[in-house]
Protein backbone atom coordinates (compact mmCIF):
# COMPACT_ATOMS: atom_id res chain seq x y z
CA UNK A 1 0.00 0.00 0.00
CA UNK A 2 2.49 2.28 1.14
CA UNK A 3 4.67 2.19 -2.03
CA UNK A 4 1.58 2.98 -4.29
CA UNK A 5 0.14 5.70 -2.25
CA UNK A 6 3.31 7.15 -1.98
CA UNK A 7 3.65 6.92 -5.59
CA UNK A 8 0.01 8.41 -6.20
CA UNK A 9 1.68 11.43 -4.00
CA UNK A 10 4.84 12.18 -5.47
CA UNK A 11 2.73 12.09 -9.21
CA UNK A 12 0.37 14.89 -7.65
CA UNK A 13 4.37 16.51 -6.51
CA UNK A 14 5.54 16.64 -9.83
CA UNK A 15 2.22 17.75 -11.76
CA UNK A 16 3.10 21.71 -12.45
CA UNK A 17 -1.02 22.40 -12.57
CA UNK A 18 -3.62 20.83 -10.14
CA UNK A 19 -6.78 20.44 -11.80
CA UNK A 20 -9.20 18.08 -12.05
CA UNK A 21 -7.32 15.75 -14.26
CA UNK A 22 -4.63 15.58 -12.06
CA UNK A 23 -7.19 14.94 -8.81
CA UNK A 24 -9.01 12.12 -10.42
CA UNK A 25 -6.12 10.71 -11.24
CA UNK A 26 -4.71 11.00 -8.22
CA UNK A 27 -8.11 9.50 -6.25
CA UNK A 28 -7.79 6.32 -8.80
CA UNK A 29 -4.54 5.61 -7.62
CA UNK A 30 -5.31 5.65 -4.30
CA UNK A 31 -8.80 3.39 -4.77
CA UNK A 32 -6.65 0.92 -6.52
CA UNK A 33 -4.05 1.43 -3.95
CA UNK A 34 -6.30 0.56 -1.07
CA UNK A 35 -8.37 -2.23 -2.61
CA UNK A 36 -5.31 -4.05 -3.55
CA UNK A 37 -4.39 -3.66 -0.07
CA UNK A 38 -7.55 -5.44 1.59
CA UNK A 39 -9.65 -2.15 2.11
CA UNK A 40 -13.11 -3.13 2.32
CA UNK A 41 -14.99 -2.21 -0.87
CA UNK A 42 -17.50 -0.30 0.28
CA UNK A 43 -15.22 1.85 2.84
CA UNK A 44 -12.99 2.63 -0.21
CA UNK A 45 -16.12 4.03 -2.30
CA UNK A 46 -16.96 5.91 0.73
CA UNK A 47 -13.49 7.22 1.10
CA UNK A 48 -13.46 8.58 -2.31
CA UNK A 49 -16.24 10.65 -1.84
CA UNK A 50 -15.21 11.99 1.15
CA UNK A 51 -11.79 12.81 -0.41
CA UNK A 52 -13.56 14.64 -3.42
CA UNK A 53 -15.53 16.69 -1.26
CA UNK A 54 -13.06 17.80 1.32
CA UNK A 55 -10.40 18.56 -1.96
CA UNK A 56 -12.63 20.40 -3.66
CA UNK A 57 -13.72 22.60 -0.45
CA UNK A 58 -10.65 23.43 0.48
CA UNK A 59 -9.41 24.24 -2.95
CA UNK A 60 -12.03 27.05 -2.99
CA UNK A 61 -10.85 27.92 0.05
CA UNK A 62 -6.61 28.03 -0.79
CA UNK A 63 -7.90 29.88 -4.26
CA UNK A 64 -10.00 32.47 -2.40
CA UNK A 65 -6.72 33.38 -0.54
CA UNK A 66 -5.27 33.10 -3.86
CA UNK A 67 -3.50 29.95 -3.42
CA UNK A 68 -0.88 28.85 -5.90
CA UNK A 69 -0.39 25.31 -7.24
CA UNK A 70 2.16 24.74 -4.08
CA UNK A 71 -0.32 25.35 -1.57
CA UNK A 72 -2.89 23.16 -3.88
CA UNK A 73 -1.04 20.15 -3.45
CA UNK A 74 -0.60 20.47 0.09
CA UNK A 75 -4.42 20.90 0.21
CA UNK A 76 -4.88 17.79 -1.74
CA UNK A 77 -2.43 16.11 0.46
CA UNK A 78 -3.90 16.87 3.57
CA UNK A 79 -7.40 16.02 2.04
CA UNK A 80 -5.92 12.46 1.32
CA UNK A 81 -4.17 12.17 4.55
CA UNK A 82 -6.63 13.11 7.02
CA UNK A 83 -9.37 11.08 5.46
CA UNK A 84 -7.22 7.98 5.99
CA UNK A 85 -6.23 8.85 9.02
CA UNK A 86 -9.93 9.14 9.89
CA UNK A 87 -10.63 5.60 8.81
CA UNK A 88 -7.68 4.21 11.15
CA UNK A 89 -9.09 6.39 13.87
CA UNK A 90 -12.99 5.63 15.97
CA UNK A 91 -12.31 8.26 17.58
CA UNK A 92 -12.40 6.79 21.23
CA UNK A 93 -9.51 7.11 23.93
CA UNK A 94 -7.56 3.64 23.39
CA UNK A 95 -7.01 1.37 26.36
CA UNK A 96 -4.29 2.02 28.95
CA UNK A 97 -4.06 0.06 32.27
CA UNK A 98 -3.71 1.86 35.62
CA UNK A 99 -0.93 1.30 37.79
CA UNK A 100 -1.64 0.29 41.36
CA UNK A 101 -5.14 -1.46 39.92
CA UNK A 102 -5.87 -4.65 38.84
CA UNK A 103 -6.17 -4.65 35.19
CA UNK A 104 -6.99 -7.69 33.68
CA UNK A 105 -6.25 -7.98 29.81
CA UNK A 106 -7.82 -11.20 27.91
CA UNK A 107 -6.77 -12.61 24.44
CA UNK A 108 -9.00 -13.34 21.63
CA UNK A 109 -8.68 -14.48 18.62
CA UNK A 110 -8.77 -17.56 16.19
CA UNK A 111 -5.80 -20.04 16.16
CA UNK A 112 -2.45 -18.73 14.68
CA UNK A 113 -3.27 -15.25 14.77
CA UNK A 114 -0.81 -14.14 17.12
CA UNK A 115 -2.40 -14.09 20.56
CA UNK A 116 0.77 -16.27 22.85
CA UNK A 117 3.15 -13.88 21.29
CA UNK A 118 1.30 -10.82 21.52
CA UNK A 119 0.46 -11.74 25.36
CA UNK A 120 4.19 -12.08 26.12
CA UNK A 121 4.97 -8.97 23.83
CA UNK A 122 2.27 -6.96 26.12
CA UNK A 123 3.60 -7.99 29.24
CA UNK A 124 6.97 -6.98 28.78
CA UNK A 125 5.95 -3.59 27.19
CA UNK A 126 3.67 -2.72 30.37
CA UNK A 127 6.94 -4.25 32.51
CA UNK A 128 8.95 -1.81 30.76
CA UNK A 129 6.54 1.01 32.32
CA UNK A 130 6.95 -0.23 35.72
CA UNK A 131 3.62 -2.29 36.04
CA UNK A 132 3.81 -5.58 37.74
CA UNK A 133 2.55 -7.60 34.81
CA UNK A 134 1.89 -11.70 34.33
CA UNK A 135 0.73 -14.23 32.37
CA UNK A 136 -2.24 -16.65 32.15
CA UNK A 137 -2.57 -19.95 29.82
CA UNK A 138 -6.11 -20.63 29.73
CA UNK A 139 -5.86 -22.45 26.55
CA UNK A 140 -6.25 -26.02 26.96
CA UNK A 141 -7.20 -26.79 23.82
CA UNK A 142 -3.99 -26.70 21.51
CA UNK A 143 -1.54 -29.30 22.80
CA UNK A 144 1.67 -27.47 23.94
CA UNK A 145 -0.27 -24.33 24.62
CA UNK A 146 1.26 -23.84 27.88
CA UNK A 147 4.54 -25.17 27.21
CA UNK A 148 4.84 -22.44 24.54
CA UNK A 149 3.82 -19.61 27.33
CA UNK A 150 5.75 -20.83 29.70
CA UNK A 151 8.91 -21.04 27.19
CA UNK A 152 8.10 -17.54 26.24
CA UNK A 153 7.43 -15.74 29.71
CA UNK A 154 10.23 -17.63 31.17
CA UNK A 155 12.44 -15.77 28.52
CA UNK A 156 10.58 -12.44 29.18
CA UNK A 157 10.97 -13.30 32.86
CA UNK A 158 7.38 -12.81 33.44
CA UNK A 159 5.31 -14.65 36.12
CA UNK A 160 3.41 -16.82 34.70
CA UNK A 161 0.17 -19.46 35.78
CA UNK A 162 -1.01 -22.79 33.71
CA UNK A 163 -2.05 -26.10 33.96
CA UNK A 164 -0.76 -29.47 32.18
CA UNK A 165 -3.84 -31.47 33.94
CA UNK A 166 -6.55 -28.69 34.47
CA UNK A 167 -8.99 -29.22 31.09
CA UNK A 168 -11.27 -26.51 32.08
CA UNK A 169 -10.13 -23.10 31.00
CA UNK A 170 -12.56 -21.57 32.72
CA UNK A 171 -11.18 -23.15 35.68
CA UNK A 172 -7.96 -22.50 35.30
CA UNK A 173 -8.46 -18.58 34.20
CA UNK A 174 -10.34 -17.89 37.57
CA UNK A 175 -7.61 -19.46 39.84
CA UNK A 176 -4.70 -17.82 37.54
CA UNK A 177 -6.58 -14.49 37.81
CA UNK A 178 -7.50 -14.84 41.52
CA UNK A 179 -3.88 -16.13 43.06
CA UNK A 180 -2.13 -13.00 40.75
CA UNK A 181 -4.77 -10.62 41.98
CA UNK A 182 -3.89 -11.74 45.81
CA UNK A 183 -0.44 -11.39 44.77
CA UNK A 184 -1.57 -7.53 43.71
CA UNK A 185 -0.61 -7.17 40.29
CA UNK A 186 -0.86 -4.63 38.21
CA UNK A 187 -1.50 -6.36 34.89
CA UNK A 188 -2.76 -9.72 34.67
CA UNK A 189 -2.98 -11.32 30.82
CA UNK A 190 -5.21 -14.15 29.95
CA UNK A 191 -4.66 -15.97 27.06
CA UNK A 192 -7.16 -18.22 25.31
CA UNK A 193 -7.48 -20.66 22.68
CA UNK A 194 -8.35 -19.98 19.51
CA UNK A 195 -9.94 -22.67 18.10
CA UNK A 196 -12.56 -25.48 18.43
CA UNK A 197 -14.41 -27.99 16.96
CA UNK A 198 -17.51 -25.60 16.16
CA UNK A 199 -16.71 -21.90 16.48
CA UNK A 200 -20.04 -21.64 18.79
CA UNK A 201 -17.88 -23.76 21.23
CA UNK A 202 -15.25 -21.26 20.97
CA UNK A 203 -17.21 -18.20 21.60
CA UNK A 204 -19.21 -19.76 24.40
CA UNK A 205 -15.48 -20.62 26.29
CA UNK A 206 -14.25 -16.78 25.67
CA UNK A 207 -17.78 -15.51 27.23
CA UNK A 208 -17.22 -17.88 30.04
CA UNK A 209 -13.68 -17.19 30.45
CA UNK A 210 -14.36 -13.91 30.65
CA UNK A 211 -17.81 -13.72 33.23
CA UNK A 212 -15.20 -15.91 35.48
CA UNK A 213 -12.23 -13.41 35.70
CA UNK A 214 -14.44 -10.01 35.29
CA UNK A 215 -12.41 -8.13 37.37
CA UNK A 216 -13.89 -4.93 39.52
CA UNK A 217 -15.83 -2.62 37.68
CA UNK A 218 -14.24 0.87 37.49
CA UNK A 219 -14.31 3.88 35.13
CA UNK A 220 -12.47 3.64 31.85
CA UNK A 221 -12.88 6.86 29.53
CA UNK A 222 -15.80 7.38 30.70
CA UNK A 223 -17.11 4.10 30.12
CA UNK A 224 -17.70 1.04 32.81
CA UNK A 225 -17.05 -2.54 31.07
CA UNK A 226 -14.96 -5.52 30.91
CA UNK A 227 -14.79 -5.55 27.37
CA UNK A 228 -12.53 -2.25 27.55
CA UNK A 229 -10.22 -4.81 28.29
CA UNK A 230 -10.81 -7.99 26.20
CA UNK A 231 -8.44 -7.44 23.29
CA UNK A 232 -9.00 -9.35 19.83
CA UNK A 233 -5.74 -10.28 17.92
CA UNK A 234 -5.98 -9.78 13.97
CA UNK A 235 -3.60 -11.71 11.66
CA UNK A 236 -3.19 -8.59 9.09
CA UNK A 237 -2.29 -11.36 6.55
CA UNK A 238 -5.76 -12.59 6.34
CA UNK A 239 -7.11 -9.71 4.53
CA UNK A 240 -10.48 -9.52 3.42
CA UNK A 241 -11.69 -11.93 5.76
CA UNK A 242 -10.63 -9.24 8.48
CA UNK A 243 -13.72 -7.72 8.48
CA UNK A 244 -16.08 -10.55 8.77
CA UNK A 245 -13.78 -11.96 11.63
CA UNK A 246 -14.05 -8.94 14.06
CA UNK A 247 -17.84 -8.83 13.64
CA UNK A 248 -18.27 -11.98 14.61
CA UNK A 249 -15.81 -12.01 17.60
CA UNK A 250 -17.27 -8.57 18.40
CA UNK A 251 -20.69 -9.78 18.87
CA UNK A 252 -19.84 -13.10 20.85
CA UNK A 253 -16.87 -11.81 22.58
CA UNK A 254 -17.14 -8.04 22.77
CA UNK A 255 -14.20 -6.58 22.51
CA UNK A 256 -12.73 -3.07 23.31
CA UNK A 257 -9.13 -3.13 22.01
CA UNK A 258 -7.46 -4.29 18.65
CA UNK A 259 -4.17 -5.58 18.07
CA UNK A 260 -3.04 -6.44 14.65
CA UNK A 261 -0.24 -8.64 14.34
CA UNK A 262 2.39 -9.35 11.52
CA UNK A 263 2.41 -6.07 9.86
CA UNK A 264 6.00 -7.38 8.84
CA UNK A 265 6.46 -9.19 5.88
CA UNK A 266 3.64 -8.95 3.48
CA UNK A 267 0.86 -8.51 5.01
CA UNK A 268 -1.07 -5.88 4.08
CA UNK A 269 -2.43 -3.64 6.43
CA UNK A 270 -5.89 -2.67 4.69
CA UNK A 271 -8.02 -5.96 6.16
CA UNK A 272 -7.17 -3.84 9.86
CA UNK A 273 -8.66 -0.78 8.70
CA UNK A 274 -11.57 -2.60 7.32
CA UNK A 275 -11.64 -4.33 11.18
CA UNK A 276 -11.61 -1.10 12.57
CA UNK A 277 -14.19 0.97 10.67
CA UNK A 278 -16.97 -1.92 10.34
CA UNK A 279 -16.41 -2.76 14.64
CA UNK A 280 -15.38 1.18 15.65
CA UNK A 281 -13.00 -0.02 17.83
CA UNK A 282 -9.42 1.13 18.20
CA UNK A 283 -6.29 -0.97 17.57
CA UNK A 284 -4.11 -0.58 20.33
CA UNK A 285 -0.89 -2.32 19.14
CA UNK A 286 0.73 -2.99 16.16
CA UNK A 287 2.69 -6.50 16.23
CA UNK A 288 5.64 -6.30 13.60
CA UNK A 289 7.79 -9.33 14.29
CA UNK A 290 8.19 -12.46 15.80
CA UNK A 291 11.00 -11.05 18.16
CA UNK A 292 9.33 -10.05 21.96
CA UNK A 293 10.59 -6.38 21.02
CA UNK A 294 8.44 -6.24 17.92
CA UNK A 295 5.29 -4.49 19.38
CA UNK A 296 4.31 -0.79 18.39
CA UNK A 297 2.17 1.71 20.06
CA UNK A 298 -0.51 2.00 17.35
CA UNK A 299 -1.55 5.81 16.20
CA UNK A 300 -3.47 6.62 13.76
CA UNK A 301 -1.18 9.54 12.22
CA UNK A 302 1.69 8.27 12.50
CA UNK A 303 0.65 4.88 11.37
CA UNK A 304 -0.91 7.09 8.08
CA UNK A 305 1.99 9.04 7.96
CA UNK A 306 4.11 6.38 7.98
CA UNK A 307 2.27 4.34 5.18
CA UNK A 308 2.55 7.53 2.68
CA UNK A 309 6.29 7.98 3.41
CA UNK A 310 6.17 10.59 5.88
CA UNK A 311 7.92 9.21 8.66
CA UNK A 312 7.25 9.18 12.32
CA UNK A 313 9.73 10.69 14.58
CA UNK A 314 7.61 10.06 17.92
CA UNK A 315 7.71 6.85 17.35
CA UNK A 316 11.22 6.50 16.11
CA UNK A 317 12.07 8.54 19.89
CA UNK A 318 9.83 6.26 21.13
CA UNK A 319 11.52 3.41 19.98
CA UNK A 320 14.88 4.60 20.83
CA UNK A 321 13.67 5.17 24.61
CA UNK A 322 11.99 1.73 24.97
CA UNK A 323 15.98 -0.03 23.94
CA UNK A 324 17.23 2.42 26.30
CA UNK A 325 14.94 1.28 28.91
CA UNK A 326 16.58 -2.12 28.30
CA UNK A 327 20.00 -0.37 28.71
CA UNK A 328 20.24 1.91 31.47
CA UNK A 329 23.37 3.14 30.91
CA UNK A 330 22.65 4.36 27.38
CA UNK A 331 19.18 5.98 28.51
CA UNK A 332 21.21 8.03 30.85
CA UNK A 333 23.38 9.36 27.89
CA UNK A 334 20.25 9.53 25.81
CA UNK A 335 18.17 11.42 28.38
CA UNK A 336 20.75 13.70 29.37
CA UNK A 337 21.58 14.68 25.50
CA UNK A 338 17.89 14.86 24.74
CA UNK A 339 17.17 16.72 27.66
CA UNK A 340 19.91 19.50 27.03
CA UNK A 341 17.91 19.65 24.08
CA UNK A 342 21.12 19.35 21.95
CA UNK A 343 21.15 17.64 19.33
CA UNK A 344 24.68 17.70 16.39
CA UNK A 345 25.32 15.31 13.40
CA UNK A 346 27.24 13.09 15.80
CA UNK A 347 24.35 12.60 18.23
CA UNK A 348 22.12 11.54 14.81
CA UNK A 349 24.94 9.15 13.87
CA UNK A 350 25.24 7.59 17.19
CA UNK A 351 21.67 6.75 16.90
CA UNK A 352 21.97 5.06 13.20
CA UNK A 353 24.47 3.46 14.96
CA UNK A 354 22.12 1.95 17.81
CA UNK A 355 18.98 1.78 15.21
CA UNK A 356 21.88 -0.57 13.00
CA UNK A 357 21.85 -2.64 16.51
CA UNK A 358 18.33 -2.52 17.54
CA UNK A 359 17.00 -5.70 15.18
CA UNK A 360 14.28 -4.79 12.70
CA UNK A 361 16.00 -2.47 10.45
CA UNK A 362 12.98 -1.77 7.34
CA UNK A 363 10.57 -1.33 10.61
CA UNK A 364 12.75 1.60 12.26
CA UNK A 365 13.75 2.98 8.84
CA UNK A 366 9.97 3.33 8.07
CA UNK A 367 10.11 6.17 10.83
CA UNK A 368 12.84 8.18 10.01
CA UNK A 369 11.31 10.41 7.36
CA UNK A 370 12.58 10.89 4.13
CA UNK A 371 12.77 7.16 3.73
CA UNK A 372 10.48 6.18 1.11
CA UNK A 373 7.72 3.70 2.37
CA UNK A 374 8.18 1.88 -1.07
CA UNK A 375 12.06 1.28 0.33
CA UNK A 376 10.06 -1.32 3.15
CA UNK A 377 9.27 -3.33 0.34
CA UNK A 378 12.66 -4.44 -0.38
CA UNK A 379 12.99 -5.69 3.04
CA UNK A 380 15.92 -5.90 5.49
CA UNK A 381 18.39 -5.77 2.93
CA UNK A 382 17.31 -2.43 1.38
CA UNK A 383 16.67 -0.95 4.83
CA UNK A 384 19.87 -2.03 6.23
CA UNK A 385 21.65 -0.72 3.00
CA UNK A 386 19.83 2.48 3.07
CA UNK A 387 21.34 3.28 6.46
CA UNK A 388 24.77 2.07 6.23
CA UNK A 389 25.19 5.32 3.34
CA UNK A 390 23.45 7.43 5.76
CA UNK A 391 26.30 6.92 7.99
CA UNK A 392 28.88 6.61 5.38
CA UNK A 393 27.97 10.22 4.90
CA UNK A 394 28.70 11.21 8.34
CA UNK A 395 31.65 9.11 8.34
CA UNK A 396 32.59 11.45 5.68
CA UNK A 397 32.65 14.29 7.68
CA UNK A 398 35.15 16.33 9.42
CA UNK A 399 35.03 16.64 13.51
CA UNK A 400 33.29 20.34 13.20
CA UNK A 401 31.04 19.15 11.38
CA UNK A 402 30.09 16.61 13.22
CA UNK A 403 29.90 18.43 16.17
CA UNK A 404 27.61 21.33 14.37
CA UNK A 405 23.98 21.42 13.87
CA UNK A 406 24.08 21.01 10.17
CA UNK A 407 23.80 24.67 9.38
CA UNK A 408 28.51 24.99 8.05
CA UNK A 409 26.38 23.20 5.08
CA UNK A 410 24.55 24.96 3.57
CA UNK A 411 25.19 28.76 1.71
CA UNK A 412 23.32 31.95 2.20
CA UNK A 413 22.81 34.95 0.40
CA UNK A 414 23.55 38.53 1.38
CA UNK A 415 20.37 39.12 3.31
CA UNK A 416 21.00 35.75 5.10
CA UNK A 417 18.20 33.74 2.91
CA UNK A 418 19.97 29.91 2.45
CA UNK A 419 20.48 29.09 -1.48
CA UNK A 420 21.54 25.73 -1.43
CA UNK A 421 24.36 23.06 0.27
CA UNK A 422 27.70 24.62 -0.34
CA UNK A 423 30.73 22.71 -1.24
CA UNK A 424 31.16 21.26 2.16
CA UNK A 425 28.28 18.73 1.44
CA UNK A 426 29.60 18.27 -2.10
CA UNK A 427 32.86 17.16 -0.68
CA UNK A 428 31.30 14.82 1.70
CA UNK A 429 28.64 13.44 -1.01
CA UNK A 430 32.00 12.45 -2.72
CA UNK A 431 33.92 11.05 0.12
CA UNK A 432 31.28 8.59 1.16
CA UNK A 433 29.78 7.74 -2.59
CA UNK A 434 26.68 9.13 -2.05
CA UNK A 435 24.82 11.84 -3.16
CA UNK A 436 24.11 15.66 -2.46
CA UNK A 437 20.83 14.85 -2.14
CA UNK A 438 20.89 11.78 -0.21
CA UNK A 439 23.61 14.17 1.99
CA UNK A 440 20.45 16.96 2.12
CA UNK A 441 18.07 14.01 3.67
CA UNK A 442 20.66 13.51 6.82
CA UNK A 443 20.76 16.79 7.88
CA UNK A 444 17.10 17.03 7.36
CA UNK A 445 16.80 14.28 9.76
CA UNK A 446 19.04 15.43 12.17
CA UNK A 447 17.42 18.59 12.12
CA UNK A 448 13.96 17.00 12.60
CA UNK A 449 15.87 15.39 15.80
CA UNK A 450 17.19 18.05 17.19
CA UNK A 451 14.05 19.94 16.38
CA UNK A 452 11.88 16.96 18.55
CA UNK A 453 14.58 17.36 21.29
CA UNK A 454 14.43 20.87 22.26
CA UNK A 455 10.47 21.09 22.01
CA UNK A 456 10.62 18.39 24.69
CA UNK A 457 13.76 19.53 26.69
CA UNK A 458 11.95 22.87 26.98
CA UNK A 459 9.27 20.61 29.65
CA UNK A 460 11.28 18.51 31.81
CA UNK A 461 13.07 16.57 29.27
CA UNK A 462 12.02 14.21 26.89
CA UNK A 463 12.47 11.12 29.03
CA UNK A 464 9.65 12.45 31.72
CA UNK A 465 7.36 13.38 28.50
CA UNK A 466 7.87 9.80 26.96
CA UNK A 467 7.23 8.39 30.39
CA UNK A 468 3.92 10.51 31.00
CA UNK A 469 3.06 8.79 27.79
CA UNK A 470 3.05 5.42 29.08
P1 LIG B 1 -1.94 -18.05 18.67
O1 LIG B 1 -2.35 -19.38 18.15
O2 LIG B 1 -2.97 -17.00 18.35
O3 LIG B 1 -1.58 -18.07 20.11
O4 LIG B 1 -0.65 -17.60 17.84
P2 LIG B 1 0.90 -17.68 18.26
O5 LIG B 1 1.23 -16.59 19.22
O6 LIG B 1 1.23 -19.06 18.64
O7 LIG B 1 1.58 -17.27 16.87
C1 LIG B 1 1.46 -18.03 15.69
C2 LIG B 1 2.71 -17.78 14.84
O8 LIG B 1 2.74 -16.44 14.40
C3 LIG B 1 4.00 -17.99 15.59
O9 LIG B 1 4.90 -18.64 14.75
C4 LIG B 1 4.48 -16.59 15.90
O10 LIG B 1 5.88 -16.52 16.01
C5 LIG B 1 3.98 -15.83 14.72
N1 LIG B 1 3.74 -14.41 14.99
C6 LIG B 1 3.00 -13.84 15.96
N2 LIG B 1 3.00 -12.49 15.86
C7 LIG B 1 3.78 -12.18 14.79
C8 LIG B 1 4.17 -10.95 14.15
O11 LIG B 1 3.80 -9.82 14.53
N3 LIG B 1 4.97 -11.07 13.05
C9 LIG B 1 5.39 -12.28 12.59
N4 LIG B 1 6.16 -12.29 11.51
N5 LIG B 1 5.04 -13.44 13.16
C10 LIG B 1 4.24 -13.41 14.23
MG1 LIG C 1 -1.80 -19.54 21.51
Amino acid sequence: LGARLHGALSQLSKASVVDDKVIDALLKELCAALLESDVNVKLVSQLRTKVKTKVKKNLEEAEKTGGREANKKNVVQKAVFDELVALVDPGTEPYKPIKGKTNVLMAVGIQGAGKTTTCTKLAVHYQRRGLRTCLVCADTFRAGAFDQLKQNATKAKIPFYGSYTETDPVAIAALGVEKFRKERFDVIIVDTSGRHKQESELFEEMVAISAAVKPVRRPLGGRCSLQDMTIMVLDASIGQAAEAQSRAFKDSADFGAIIVTKLDGHAKGGGAISAVAATKTPIIFLGTGEHLNDLERFAPQPFISKLLGMGDMQGLVEHMQDMARANPERQKEMAKKLEQGKFSIRDWREQLGNIMGMGSLSKIASMIPGMPAGMLDGGEEEASAKLKRMIFITDAMRQDELDSDGLIFVSFDKSGNPTGLNRRAKRVARGSGTSVREVEELLAQARMMAGMARQAGGQNGLMSAMQKMQ
